[in-house]
């Protein structure tokens, strides 16, 4: 094994996993700091994931979308800032923003594309191995579009991958059902939010389309379909889900607290209702049998059954790719699989919220010293993750790595007094009220906040685009704390990326 010094580690550059917005950020921020990132990014251009949910109109204006220091980067480029108010798609996201961001030469130089990260290690170490970790440089081996594996040196390691490409296994218990593997490699599983009525519109023209999930994303992709519906004949809509009602996807309807959202609840309702999706509650998938179409096997409270369909859209969540970490030395919450100290913050059984208390890079560390997960990826299996969150845990990383302890330790997370997650007027769950910002009570913020975590809990709804408002709002209003009980007068779209993880549904 080699000797290394930590005048020769210092010289190395900073891997960063994954150019979707935070990995993007954090590139930024090392930047500016003075240090050198270097990039993979699995997909053939930056942030690939945010590129395949393109379609999907955002909850978070541009205001909360873009990182102080690549907004100090663009600065230097023209880039003209779009409008702070207004919701963005992921596709106008990507455009307006994210690639102007990866074309500026200090990260374009740095980025590499078609770049899949396969592991993370120390050189010469495994992880049994203590003695000189700390002075010797991680190795990350990647693959790159012509199948060539290549072992990079570098000083410290930045996680953003995401979870886009992990989806939840659609089998119970948290494993793939019997057959899932060979279903999706016959092509009958798809991405989770395929464009329905854009990109993807021939694959699901006429087709027999099977949703599975309750949340946000399977609303989304449902209403799609039934769009479809009308102007393909013979596209047909079937919806799984594992709960007893869909009532808490539907909302409250006419009696909503936000009336866009009961809108579209009534829509979803009226749908199952005329027949035109035809609504299986109660089904746990059990086997998955491909042939000229896929039947999935199920068990229902009346006994088996089977399905016979020519897609299936997984709406179930997502979870994090721990494979690549096995040879680091990780300190991750056992439920949420997100860093230890955060875990309790966000666990989806008892937060439905979309953010916590400030974080940086001493609540994200890991035994393995300059090792960072980030991003979506940090929040594990939570699915509250909003990318604000995200550039203030880069900010805070980059300066740890930089020897600047207290800048790295004053973490703050501006969030406004409207929230960011619901695009409410009044208070939201994403309000850093005083109490908050001191890591105090809030539903939002606090570990486990007795009165109203249980609330949330029997409500499987987050206040960022609540599915079930009528459970979860007066019981917030009745603890007299909380951004979730406060009704909000705007909502645009059904937000997703939130309330789609099968750990916040009841049961699991
Ligand atoms: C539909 C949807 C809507 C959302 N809306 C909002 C919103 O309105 N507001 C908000 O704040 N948040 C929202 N989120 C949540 C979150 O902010 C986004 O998912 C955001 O894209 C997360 O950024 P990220 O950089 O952490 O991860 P990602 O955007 O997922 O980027 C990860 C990148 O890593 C790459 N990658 C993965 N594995 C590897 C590997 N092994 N090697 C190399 N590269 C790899 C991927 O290709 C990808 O480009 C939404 C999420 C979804 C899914």
């Amino acid at each position: 094994m080699p000797e290394n010094t930590e005048t020769e580690l210092s010289q190395l550059p900073v891997a960063v996993i994954g150019s979707g917005p935070v990995g993007l950020a954090a590139a930024a921020h090392l930047i500016e700091r003075g240090l050198t990132p270097v990039i993979f990014e699995a997909g053939n251009a930056p942030a690939a994931a945010v590129e395949a949910w393109g379609h999907i109109r955002l909850f978070s204006p541009w205001q909360y979308d873009i990182d102080a220091a690549a907004r100090r980067l663009l600065a230097d480029t023209g880039w003209q800032e779009p409008d702070a108010e207004t919701l963005p798609t992921g596709a106008e996201l990507l455009q307006q923003y994210l690639r102007p961001l990866a074309a500026v030469p200090a990260i374009s130089s740095a980025l590499h594309t078609n770049t899949e990260v396969l592991a993370v290690s120390r050189e010469g170490l495994d992880k049994t191995h203590t003695g000189g970790r700390k002075t010797t440089p991680f190795l990350i081996r990647v693959k790159d579009g012509t199948g060539t594996i290549t072992d990079h040196r570098v000083r410290a390691v930045i996680d953003a991958s995401g979870t886009w490409n992990t989806p939840n296994p659609l089998g119970q218990a948290g494993l793939p059902a019997v057959g899932e593997p060979e279903a999706y490699t016959a092509g009958f599983i798809t991405a989770p939010l395929p464009d329905v009525t854009g990109r993807d519109r021939a694959r699901f023209a006429g087709k027999h389309v099977l949703v599975v999930g309750a949340g946000h994303s399977a609303a989304n992709t449902l209403l799609a379909l039934g769009e479809l519906a009308t102007q393909e004949p013979g596209t047909r809509i079937s919806w799984a889900i594992r709960r007893t009602s869909a009532a808490s996807v539907y909302g409250g309807g006419d009696l909503d607290g936000l009336p866009a959202r009961g809108a579209l609840g009534s829509r979803l309702r009226a749908l199952v209702e005329e027949g035109r999706i035809e609504l299986h509650t109660s089904f746990t998938i059990t086997g998955f049998k491909s042939a000229d179409t896929l039947a999935v096997l199920g068990t229902t409270p009346e006994g088996e059954t089977q399905l016979d369909v020519d897609l299936l859209v997984p709406a179930t969540g997502f979870r994090p790719n721990l494979d690549m970490l096995r040879e680091i030395r990780l300190d991750l919450d056992p439920a949420v699989e997100a860093p230890r100290a955060l875990g309790p913050l966000i666990d989806p059984e008892f937060h439905s919220c979309g953010t916590v208390t400030p974080h940086g890079a001493r609540m994200l560390s890991h035994p393995e010293e300059d090792f960072y997960i980030t991003g979506m990826k940090s929040y594990g299996r939570a699915p509250t993750f909003l990318m604000a969150t995200g550039y203030e845990q880069v900010r805070s990383i980059a300066a740890a790595l930089a020897g600047d302890q207290e800048a790295a330790d004053d973490v703050q997370l501006v969030l406004p007094e409207t929230g960011v997650c619901s695009t409410d007027l009044g208070g939201s769950c994403d309000t850093p009220d005083a109490a908050t910002d001191q890591g105090a009570s809030s539903c939002c913020a606090a570990p486990e906040p007795a009165a109203t975590a249980p609330a949330a809990q029997e409500s499987e709804a987050g206040c960022c685009g609540a599915s079930e408002p009528a459970a979860a709002a007066p019981a917030a209003q009745e603890s007299g704390s909380s951004c979730c009980g406060t009704p909000e007068p705007a909502f645009l779209g059904i937000p997703t990326g939130l309330e789609h993880g099968r750990s916040a549904e009841k049961g699991n």
